[in-house]
Formats: C-alpha cells, sequence, structure tokens
C-alpha cells in the first residue's frame, strides 16, 4: 500500500504559508477530496512524488510537456542557456526564433512573446478595445481564458470545479463589459451583435473549448464568429493556450482552419517554463508600444530560458509525435468507454483532436450546463481508484486528459489496466 506521510507533511506545511496549500487552485484535491501528492521529479510519462510513488502522468504539467517530463532536447537546450545566463533584459536571438516559428505554424504575422496564458488574453483583450475604440468584450460560459478580471465570469477550470460563478474581487465596473453568453449558440451571439454590435470590440474564445472539459465547437461555429465579428466591425480572439500546438502542429487552427484577427498561445511553446503569446494581423499588432499607442511590457517577457525551452519543444515536436499521441490517446479513450460501459457506469467521452473528457453523463455536451450536469461523485471515486493505481489524471471532471511522445506502451498498459477497478469504483 503507497505511503503518503511526506506529502501529508508538507501539505499542513504548505497550509501555514501557502493559501490553501497550493500555488494554483486546480492543483488542490478540493474537487475529489483527500490531499495531492507534491512531486520530485519527472521522467518521460512518469512523476514520482516525494514519498517515492511513481505515477503515469496524464497531466504533463496541464499541457505544456508534449514530449514527456526532462526530454534530453530540452533539458540540454536549458543547460546551455542557463550557462550564459538566466535574464538579459534586452533582445536575445531566441525571441525571433520562437516567434518565426509560431508565425510559420499558425496565420498569425506578429506575435509578442508574453509569461503566461493569462497575460496573452489580457493583452489581446487590450489590444481589441485599442484598435477597435469599444469596450465590450463577449466570452462563452465554461471557456477559461485565465483570471483576468473581466474574463472571470462564468469561467471554466477551476472556476468550474469550485462553482464560482465568478470572483470576489473582480469589480462590478470590469465586469460589467462583458457579456457572457452560451457556448455554441450562434443565435446569442447574432442577438447580441444586433442588440450592441457597435460597442463589442471582440469576442473571445477557446478555440475548441476545453476548460469545461471538451466542448468542441459545433460544425461552423468559429467561422460565423468570424463573419459576424467582421460584418460589426469587431475583432475575434481565438485562444488557442491549450490547444496551441498540441491538437495538431499548428493546433486547432491546424484542424479547422479559421483565421481569427488575434490568437492567443502558452503551455507546449514554452516546453514547461513560464512562455506563452498573442499574436495577429500586422496592422493590428503594430498597434502595441513600442511601434502604437497601446502600452503592453514584461520584465521576463521572452526570458532565454523559456525560449529555449519553447523552441527545443517545437521542434521536437515532429509529424510522428503527434501521431503516436493520436494513437495512444485514442487507445485509452476506447479502453475508458468499455470498462465505464462494462461497469454500466453512464457517461460520454468527448475529442478535441488529440485531447478527449470522459463525462460523467450520457449526454452529449455541448455548453457549460451540459458539462455541469455530469455526476461529478463518480467522476472522484473513478479518480481515486486510478490514483491508487498510480495513474495521475487531472483531479476535476471538467478537464482533458493529457499525454505525450514518452507515454510508451508501458505507461499506456498501465493507464488501460486500472480503468476497469476504477469503471467499478464509480458504478
Ligand atoms: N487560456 C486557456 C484556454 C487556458 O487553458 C489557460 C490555462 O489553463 C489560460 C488561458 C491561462 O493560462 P495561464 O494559466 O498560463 O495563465
Amino acid at each position: 500500500m503507497a505511503t503518503h506521510t511526506t506529502s501529508d507533511e508538507l501539505f499542513q506545511r504548505a497550509g501555514a504559508v501557502v493559501p490553501g496549500a497550493v500555488n494554483s487552485p486546480v492543483r488542490a484535491f478540493g474537487a475529489v477530496g483527500g490531499t495531492p501528492p507534491f512531486m520530485a521529479s519527472g521522467n518521460g510519462p512518469y512523476l514520482t512524488d516525494v514519498d517515492g510513488n511513481t505515477y503515469v502522468d496524464l497531466i504533463c504539467s496541464w499541457g505544456p510537456l508534449i514530449l514527456g517530463h526532462a526530454h534530453t532536447a530540452v533539458v540540454e537546450a536549458l543547460t546551455e542557456a542557463a550557462s550564459k545566463g538566466t535574464s538579459y533584459g534586452a533582445p536575445t536571438p531566441g525571441e525571433v526564433e520562437l516567434a518565426e516559428e509560431i508565425a510559420a505554424r499558425t496565420p498569425v504575422e506578429r506575435v509578442r512573446l508574453v509569461n503566461s496564458g493569462t497575460e496573452a488574453t489580457m493583452s489581446a483583450i487590450r489590444l481589441a478595445r485599442g484598435a477597435t475604440g469599444r469596450s465590450k468584450v463577449v466570452k462563452f460560459a465554461g471557456n477559461y481564458h485565465g483570471h483576468v478580471d473581466a474574463l472571470l465570469a462564468a469561467a471554466g477550470s477551476g472556476v468550474a470545479t469550485f462553482a464560482l460563478p465568478d470572483s470576489p474581487g473582480v469589480t462590478g465596473a470590469s465586469a460589467a463589459d462583458t457579456l457572457v453568453l452560451p457556448y455554441n449558440d450562434i443565435e446569442a451571439v447574432e442577438r447580441a451583435f444586433a442588440e450592441s454590435g457597435d460597442e463589442i470590440a471582440c469576442v473571445i474564445a477557446e478555440a475548441c473549448p476545453a476548460n469545461m472539459g471538451i466542448v468542441p465547437p459545433k460544425d461552423g461555429f468559429n467561422a460565423r464568429l468570424k463573419e459576424i465579428t467582421a460584418k460589426h466591425g469587431a475583432l475575434l480572439v481565438l485562444d488557442e493556450v491549450l490547444t496551441g500546438f498540441r491538437v495538431s502542429r499548428s493546433g486547432w487552427f491546424g484542424l479547422e482552419g479559421v483565421t481569427p484577427d488575434l490568437m492567443t498561445f502558452g503551455k507546449v511553446m514554452g516546453g514547461g517554463l513560464p512562455a506563452a503569446a498573442f499574436g495577429g494581423r500586422a496592422d493590428l499588432m503594430e498597434q502595441l508600444a513600442p511601434a502604437g499607442p497601446v502600452y503592453q511590457a514584461g520584465t521576463l517577457s521572452g526570458n532565454p530560458l523559456a525560449t529555449a525551452a519553447g523552441l527545443a519543444t517545437l521542434r521536437n515536436a515532429t509529424p510522428e509525435v503527434y501521431a503516436h499521441i493520436d494513437r495512444v490517446s485514442a487507445q485509452v479513450a476506447e479502453a475508458a468507454g468499455k470498462e465505464l460501459s462494462a461497469a454500466g457506469v453512464p457517461h460520454r467521452i468527448q475529442h478535441g483532436g488529440n485531447l478527449f473528457t470522459v463525462f460523467f453523463t450520457e449526454d452529449e455536451v455541448t455548453d457549460f450546463d451540459g458539462a455541469r450536469a455530469q455526476n461529478t461523485a463518480a467522476f472522484a471515486a473513478f479518480f481515486h481508484a486510478m490514483l491508487d493505481q498510480g495513474v495521475y489524471l487531472p483531479p476535476a471532471a471538467f478537464e482533458a486528459w493529457f499525454f505525450s511522445a514518452a507515454h510508451d506502451d508501458t505507461a499506456i498498459d498501465r493507464v488501460v489496466s486500472a480503468l476497469p477497478k476504477a469503471a467499478r469504483a464509480a458504478a
């Protein structure tokens, strides 16, 4: 029987100095009960905690680690970069190369590097407002864009997990300019634009929502968003922080091909270090300081360690890597569906490229209400049974399962053989 004595001690210590004992809410086990293991190291598809237990990691740092933990190319790039200094506060070649990599894979013409997905969406919204001279922002319920004040309204991710529709501290004034619409409801978007189209700066949407679980856009939804925004002189911002460079070499754009005005990226492009970006049409992006009047800045933006890790990751994420992840993800999804059916557990598996979510409901999930209708108690039982067998799933029912190039047959077998017991636990 695995012990968690050291983790439990650390959790107690952390609770005395860190709010809720974690530095990001989704890491806590608030939604599933219990306390999280504290991790000591990662290697390929595995995480090892401070008590020496190993887990097949199906979180991959919530997306970034598409090559797995401690990939040789990333470690070497980081070691070399660190030996030359950790930050210069001046331009570096790595920033140019990373921006070029992003521009080569996506429709963006200009890229600005930042440190987190939150910064990317916050800055994209500011630019959209600055460029249009308008205030209102349309977002969709269950779409999560980081903890930007104006976007913390009916958000997914940890906000969905903890059932906070909003956050104290977000002022009425910042929320007042946010219109929250049901996801996948194009008529609601048309109505909003008919009523206040000339006040709307932009529509922001996850290119394929993953933060209320995977809820793909209906056929033509993103394309219609582009048409409607263009017709009304507003901008479309597609958030690919989670899907970018993960669901394909070119992210969701590579699968669907809708070109928005602005895009946001993060996670994979930093290879496990803090790096994110926003980009888009040259005429819009050139309105950013110092070229233009819309202010945006960052002491550590384009940090040389982050660009080194990001470049090593993107350059080693070959077509074979995506083919492998597509294959193992499909294999685990199929096995999960089979075992849950055998145990008589109502469920529905929804895919967004190589990401998927096991919803504990039979109904198709097309929006936030549908996602919230699932049986989260069944998920919690399933989660703990997987954890006890050494498989680390996201500790919330509103998340995707993440795989990497390092998830080989041995790791996948461990996941698949843990499923029958977990499915029975959820019944
Ligand atoms: N946008 C999306 C789609 C995300 O999934 C996330 C984080 O999960 C963010 C933005 C915020 O990114 P960060 O946590 O790096 O601030």
